[in-house]
């Protein structure tokens, strides 16, 4: 078997790693000319260690990031308003949270994947039916012949917009920066990810290898994201704790990362005959709940599994049946803690956060328990 997997993000090389693993042959098509290197870092949860576990790949990323035991919510003094201890999940599953430089997954990703075919500049401007499969049109004039394709080609993915068009993206109204930086955080940060809730925004840091922090921080605009301007970042977060303040300064503003954040409505049809979608082009989320990527890389286990013990009709379906309900509940989930985290008014916000101070552990627990157990194939 044949497989022909459109975009090298994440979700795509993961699949092609998978896939070969079971010995199934894939060729990747990937609009970039080259794979750049994200200046930004991205947290691994348990539930993505575990599928990179059983890869092979779980070494060398706990090697190259960062292990997180804890998530905490804060006020922007960083004073804790929630805190997740996720040492529980750690030896219940024997993985841990990690966070990493994007860059770097990217690379040991590759790695893996040699000699496996990733075609650059390839970008994919139509998919149709044909006699003997689907013909694939180019923006560079190439055109193939496939007999089953996959489609990781992200949010904006063409295979979903050209076979499954019954579909939206919603825009959540805030502009992300993210950025990365030297930086030595104070000892009692280095293990964990702290996300400071402000009023209507918010400012998330992490260690992700030996003083150097991710961080990312967001803010809702009204009509559109020119309301904010990355050269006033500074002033946006002028009365957080020092350490944030400190984060920002000292990051080279050429290097900030900024996007508007948006995710795909829900969506019932992830295949159709044989092309099938993973990872953000089926189920893009927002990334308040820090799991896209994850998502994305359960898909790729168990779609890979999937393929290995069915034919393609069968295996197709049974991963749509298996991954949608919790990939839809993450969508949901996340969608919900943008809104509650980006609170404008001061009642709401002092009850929100008497909520998050209430919250019992055990209802935490239970709640990344779903997220971080993986499907039972
Ligand atoms: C601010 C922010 C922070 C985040 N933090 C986290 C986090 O901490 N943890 C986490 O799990 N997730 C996080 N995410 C989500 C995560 O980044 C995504 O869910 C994940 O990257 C999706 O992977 P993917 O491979 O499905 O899609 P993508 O990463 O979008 O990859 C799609 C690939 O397809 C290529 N492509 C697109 N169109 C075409 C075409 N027509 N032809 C050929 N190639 C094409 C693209 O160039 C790209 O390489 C975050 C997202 C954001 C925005």
């Amino acid at each position: 078997m044949n497989i022909d997997i459109i975009g090298a993000g994440i979700g795509g090389l993961t699949t092609a790693i998978a896939l070969e693993q079971k010995g199934i042959k894939t060729r990747i098509f990937e609009q970039a000319e080259q794979i750049k290197e994200v200046g930004a870092g991205i947290i691994l949860a348990n539930n993505a260690m575990q599928v990179y576990d059983k890869l092979g790949l779980r070494k060398i990323i706990e090697e190259n990031g960062n292990p997180i035991s804890s998530m905490n919510i804060t006020k922007s003094n960083l004073k804790p308003l929630s805190k997740i201890d996720l040492s529980y999940f750690e030896q219940k599953h024997n993985t841990k949270n990690i966070a990493i430089h994007r860059g770097k997954l990217q690379k040991i990703l590759i790695d893996k994947l040699k000699p496996t075919e990733i075609n650059l500049n390839n970008k994919l401007t139509s998919i149709v039916k044909s006699e003997n499969g689907y013909e694939l049109n180019f923006e560079n004039g190439k055109q193939i012949q496939s007999s089953t394709v996959i489609g990781a080609d992200g949010l904006n993915s063409v295979v979903r917009q050209k076979l499954f068009p019954n579909n939206s993206i919603r825009n959540a109204n805030q502009i992300c920066w993210r950025g990365v930086t030297e930086y030595e955080l104070p000892i009692n940060f280095r293990n964990e990810l702290n996300e400071a809730w402000g009023k209507a925004e918010r400012f998330g840091f992490v260690q992700i290898a030996e003083n150097k922090v991710y961080w990312y921080a967001l803010k809702s605009f009204k009509k559109n994201a020119n309301e904010f301007s990355i050269n006033n970042i500074e002033q946006y977060f002028g009365d957080y704790n020092l350490v944030i303040k400190d984060i920002i300064k000292s990051t080279k503003k050429e290097h900030i990362n900024t996007a508007e954040i948006s995710d795909l409505k829900p969506t019932d049809i992830w295949f159709k005959d044989n092309v099938c979608l993973i990872g953000d082009s089926a189920h893009a989320t927002t990334p308040n709940i820090g799991q896209g990527a994850c998502q994305a890389i359960e898909d790729a286990f168990v779609l890979s599994e999937c393929l290995h013990k069915y034919e393609i009709t069968k295996a197709f379906s049974e991963y749509q049946k298996l991954r949608l309900p919790k990939a839809h509940q993450v969508v949901k989930a996340s969608w919900l803690v943008g809104k509650m985290a980006h609170l404008k008014n001061p009642i709401l916000i002092g009850l929100r956060n008497q909520m998050l101070r209430l919250t019992p552990t055990s209802v935490n627990r239970k709640q990344n328990d779903l997220i971080f157990q993986l499907a039972e194939i």
